[in-house]
């Protein structure tokens, strides 16, 4: 069977939790191992995560999250309407990141990458990001 679903939040470090939850829900009608929806949630957290902190850069704006189940396969979208990534090369490599003053270990895409089957980002500076994952 298919299905779709479009969740619209605003930027919110709590609503970052509550994305990760609704893919989760969402995902599970394709009755997926734990370890399988573990790592849908990791990949989720680190999409919305990055639109927050980067595409925003914890400003308000808002986040659009799309789910499709086709032929079995879950695709996640995640989308921002923030800064956008200038060089999505560099951005995608291990250990890159533009914000280490904050902590961060630059390992958010790779997560995404190896945790699901496919990858796909396209960003445009000034217009913002959108992620596709399919597991
Ligand atoms: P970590 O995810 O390990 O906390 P990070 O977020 O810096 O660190 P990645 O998630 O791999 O690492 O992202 C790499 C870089 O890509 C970020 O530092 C940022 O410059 C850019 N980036 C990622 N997502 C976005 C986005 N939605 N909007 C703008 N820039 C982004
Ligand atoms: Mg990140």
């Amino acid at each position: 069977f298919n299905n779709n679903m479009k969740l619209e939040i605003p930027s919110k470090s709590q609503n970052e939790a509550f994305a990760r939850v609704v893919v989760a829900s969402f995902a599970s009608q394709l009755d997926p191992t734990i370890e399988e929806l573990a790592d849908v949630k990791t990949a989720v957290s680190e999409a919305v995560t990055n639109s927050i902190i980067h595409g925003y850069e914890n400003t308000t704006g808002t986040i659009i999250i799309e789910c499709k189940i086709e032929d079995a396969q879950l695709e996640i979208v995640v989308k921002d309407e923030g800064k956008g990534i200038d060089d999505i090369n560099k951005a995608m490599e291990p250990l890159y990141t533009s914000k280490p003053e904050l902590e961060r270990s630059g390992m958010g895409f790779t997560v995404m990458e190896s945790f699901m089957d496919e990858l796909e980002v396209e960003s445009e500076i000034g217009k913002g990001t959108r992620v596709k994952m399919v597991k």
